[in-house]
């Protein structure tokens, strides 16, 4: 039996004799674990697969044991990912930690900086969020002006950071500040960690067309940040950012993949909320056509990203893939909502009251707060931008 053949083997026994009966059902977002100080567990099961994920190092499974991972090959990575799909067993961990900060960490952080941040991450100790956005500065971000005054031992940082997506839950923030005006604008850019219990740090959060609260205002008076909490070198934070947005970008792309699954497929909301003929096809030919169009999209996108993720495993992983699926990736993921509301007819327009059932009310709510996948992280419009010039060499206008 080969290495591989027995870790198989091995995984499949595992996930089958701990993954909890209620952790391998779809879950609702508010059921999905982010962990954190300020985290409550949505069930004792969920912690109970957590705790048991942690131990394995399974949360992040290809950092080194000594970050907090299991030290896994990406062979062995890729089956335990397989593994954990087909028997449904849930995310036991998610959030901006795993997906974004750890892996520039990893590319960027200094050996202290790793062991002191990822093993935290790994366990879900620490919470992060990202202070990246300012008014005026979103598309545009090199012209961010939140302001980082040289004190000799540390930093005194005054400016304010705008839609940071669960601000008033996290535990620290990855930041981008101004330590230098002078020259381009993306050069004295630098990228800073600090805890959100920080003096000087007001968090407020903005309530939303949904009725949710998941971004907020934070503000930044007179704000001390030790020195030794930069990461990569002063000046040249935008090289840290944009390799972060990699990270992010590719997550978003993926968005279905690695948030609690949804409890029906498109198709299960065509049989079940549509009329169909004799033979079983739906009778409204443009539901049909479309939802034929969405699924052959849809599979060709997962087609695609396994082919490039192959290649980033040979070693050929070329990073404006990364853009070009986060723009086809949100864009469909948009589509599909709209497809489903469209479906659901009158029932796609539920909204807190006995008339609709839980499932209803949920698509409502995504259908209106998945819209912004295609803002955040960078906008469709400027990720059509970044392909014409990056990856299709087109001339800007
Ligand atoms: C769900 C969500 C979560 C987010 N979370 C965070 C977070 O945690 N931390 C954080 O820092 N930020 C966060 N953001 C902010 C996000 O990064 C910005 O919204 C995004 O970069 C766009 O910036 P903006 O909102 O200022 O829009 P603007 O930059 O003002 O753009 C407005 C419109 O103009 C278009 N536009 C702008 N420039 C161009 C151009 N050159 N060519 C063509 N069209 C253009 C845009 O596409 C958009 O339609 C989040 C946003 C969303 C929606």
């Amino acid at each position: 039996m080969t290495d591989l053949t027995q870790f198989k083997r091995e995984t499949t026994e595992w996930l089958e004799a701990n993954c909890p009966a209620s952790m391998r059902k779809t879950q609702t977002r508010s059921e999905g674990v982010f962990g954190g100080k300020k985290f409550t567990f949505p069930s004792d099961d969920a912690k109970l697969w957590f705790d048991l994920m942690v131990d394995k190092g399974w949360t992040a499974p290809q950092w080194a044991k000594e970050y907090g991972g299991a030290g896994l090959s990406s062979d062995e990575a890729k089956i335990l990912n397989k593994e954990m799909d087909r028997l449904g067993c849930r995310k036991p961990l998610i959030g901006h930690g795993l997906w974004m900060l750890g892996p520039a960490l990893l590319e960027y952080g200094t050996e202290q900086q790793k062991l002191e941040h990822l093993p935290k991450i790994a366990r879900g100790e620490i919470r992060w969020c990202q202070g990246y956005s300012e008014p005026g500065s979103g598309s545009d971000l090199a012209s961010l002006r939140c302001k980082a005054e040289d004190k000799g031992d540390h930093y005194l940082l005054n400016g304010q950071k705008s839609w940071t997506s669960d601000g008033d839950k996290a535990d620290w923030i990855f930041c981008l500040v101004r330590t230098n005006d002078e020259g381009r604008k993306q050069e004295g850019i630098t990228f800073l960690l600090f805890d959100m219990e920080t003096p000087g740090i007001t968090v407020r959060p903005v309530p939303l067309i949904t009725g949710e609260s998941h971004f907020c205002d934070t503000f930044l008076d007179n704000v001390e940040v030790p020195k030794d909490q930069v990461v990569g070198d002063v000046g040249k934070g935008w090289s840290v950012a944009k390799a972060l947005l990699v990270h992010e970008r590719t997550m978003m792309a993926d968005i279905e993949k690695n948030m609690p699954k949804p409890k029906f497929s498109v198709d299960d909301y065509a049989k079940n909320y549509l009329s169909t003929d004799e033979n079983g096809r739906l009778q409204d030919g443009l539901i049909r056509d479309r939802l034929a169009q969405h699924m052959i999209r849809d599979e060709a996108i997962k087609l695609t990203q396994r082919r490039a993720f192959e290649e980033g495993m040979a070693g050929d992983f070329d990073m404006r893939v990364a853009t070009i699926f986060k723009y086809i990736g949100t864009e469909e993921k948009t589509n599909k909502d709209t497809l489903i509301t469209d479906i659901l007819g009158m029932a796609g327009a539920g909204w807190d009251t006995d008339n609709f059932s839980e499932d209803e009310q949920t698509k409502t709510h995504e259908w209106m707060s998945n819209k912004a996948l295609t803002i955040a992280g960078g906008s469709s419009e400027v990720q059509l931008n970044v392909i014409s010039k990056r990856a299709l060499g087109l001339p800007e206008i």
